[in-house]
């Protein structure tokens, strides 16, 4: 089943259940705490808080994520990609638990032939709260899961808060999908994410969160006036499970790139090496920047731009290893466009600026490149031969500010060379830089400029590159 037929079942099923189709919102979130929407609920988070009145009592999208956090797990596991597509179900202080838990399992478990997915109910695990009992009866009266296989887990894994005191915060439930003892070992979810595969998550947003207690819990203050449902199905995840491929990467939007920089580079892929790790990151990464030069975001040297910057230079970087020296995005733009224009018509439509600004990065790395991994090699030696187990600071930062290596990438290169890297001459450096940005920013705009927006955006993208936003603080202990 395709990626795109994935979606409109999905759609179809919860509009079926009266809820109103709402298209994705743009991966540039217009929440300025949040750099990327990172999950299908962010757009909708003012009617979660009651800040707003929901316009509609139920809603369902397929919204488009990046999840930078994941970056360090593309290509690794098989289920995390920096861009991927969720489909959610939202209520708005209508229905709850019940509904929540019948609705996905049936959608689940309907037959194809009848517009759901037909996954067999005896490849399903669940987790839930270990104390939501409700949840847990919930379970084992709508479905065929036998009680073995609903796990109650922690507050680690099974509790969500949008992480300020006063947002909701609730407990979660998840489904997984087993691939069987081929992947691993026995025991359900809470005991091998390799062999269970999460495939949604459905939140009960159903207290308010309390002040933190300072050690990672948090109170909670009661029931929350209206409660609501939040859920999360990755599509990608049940492309790669019904197309009976082994990972995301091999699924339909994804694979052709795969293949293209495999025939560029010259090598096979599915040895179960390094190359099959690059040539998956090479393609998750060639996706995600397509998609979010659509959104119209632009290399640069912060924010979001950095984000673009750093996964436009992990495709070229991996190229590299992949032992092919000359500009590849030419060649895989266009069969990324390809992949993803009858999901979203906007990547043909725009293709010559989105292609422009891709193609005009690549040549502008590759030129800094070759005098940066010289620099590099130098100083690496110098640290072995003097004995030191890490690379100097002040190196990293020429790198960086000089040729525009972004740290990861140093860093990945000083792995490969046996070394770490002094972070902290690293980060001093970096903050001086900054600090020096900021003074010259306020001498040129003078004292009653408005700096709002531009200071709103840059202190998300010094903080929300590492750092993640608060939507993820998702299972904090009670
Ligand atoms: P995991 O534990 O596998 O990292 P998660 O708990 O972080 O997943 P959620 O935040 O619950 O994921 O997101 C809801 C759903 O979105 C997940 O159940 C999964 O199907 C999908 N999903 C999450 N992260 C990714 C990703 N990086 N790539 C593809 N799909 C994802
Ligand atoms: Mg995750
Ligand atoms: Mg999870
Ligand atoms: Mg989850």
């Amino acid at each position: 089943m395709l990626t795109a037929e994935i979606k409109r079942r999905f759609l179809k099923f919860f509009e079926d259940q009266q809820h109103t189709v709402v298209p994705s919102a743009s991966l540039v979130s217009e929440d300025p705490t949040v750099m990327f929407t990172i999950a299908g609920m962010v757009p909708f988070i003012p009617y979660m808080t009651g800040m707003v009145p929901a316009p509609y009592p139920r809603a369902t999208s397929v919204q488009k994520c990046i999840r930078t956090n994941d970056i360090e797990e593309v290509g690794k596991t098989p289920r995390h990609g920096t861009f991927f597509q969720m489909g959610g179900n939202f209520s708005f202080g209508d229905y709850f638990k019940k509904e929540a838990i019948g609705f996905a399992y049936t959608f689940l478990t309907t037959p194809q032939d009848q517009g759901g997915l037909g996954f067999n109910p005896d490849d399903l695990w669940v987790t839930v709260y270990k104390d939501d009992d409700e949840a847990f009866n919930y379970w084992l009266e709508l479905s065929d899961i036998p009680a073995e296989r609903i796990q109650r887990l922690g507050a680690d894994t099974n509790y969500w808060s949008a992480g300020k005191p006063g947002g909701p915060a609730g407990p979660d439930s998840e489904i997984f999908f087993d691939r069987g003892p081929a992947y691993g070992i026995d025991g359900g979810p809470a005991t091998d994410d390799d062999r269970y595969v999460e495939i949604w998550n459905l939140v009960f947003m159903q207290y308010e969160r309390g002040a933190d207690n300072g050690d990672g819990t948090f109170e909670l203050l009661g029931e929350l006036p209206q409660k609501n449902i939040d859920t999360g199905i990755g599509l990608e995840r049940i492309a790669f499970l019904l197309q009976g491929v082994d990972n995301m990467y091999e699924t339909d939007q994804v694979r052709p790139v795969l293949d293209r920089a495999a025939e560029l580079s010259g090598r096979v892929y599915g040895n179960g090496g390094e190359d099959d790790v690059r040539l998956r990151v090479v393609a998750d990464h060639v996706r995600s920047a397509l998609m979010l030069i659509t959104d119209g975001v632009q290399p640069g040297n912060e924010g979001r731009g950095y984000i673009l910057r750093r996964l436009l230079r992990r495709v070229i970087r991996n190229m590299r290893l992949l032992g092919v020296e000359t500009a590849t995005f030419p060649e895989l733009f266009p069969v990324s466009m390809a992949a993803m224009k009858d999901a979203y018509p906007e990547v043909e439509r725009d293709f010559d600026r989105i292609s422009r600004i891709a193609y005009a990065e690549e040549q502008t790395f590759l030129r800094t490149l070759a005098q940066g991994n010289a620099i590099f090699a130098e100083a690496a030696d110098a640290a072995k031969s003097g004995g030191l187990n890490a690379l100097d600071g002040a190196v990293a930062f020429k790198l960086h500010d000089t040729f525009g290596f972004p740290i990861d990438l140093t860093m990945e290169m000083a792995a490969e060379a046996g070394l770490n890297v002094n972070r902290d001459k690293f980060d001093s450096l970096m903050r001086e830089q900054v600090e020096r940005a900021k003074a010259d920013a306020r001498a040129r705009r003078g004292a009653l400029a408005d700096l709002s927006v531009y200071s709103a955006f840059r202190a998300m993208g010094e903080t929300a590159f590492v750092g993640y936003t608060e939507l993820e603080a998702q299972s904090r202990v009670i």
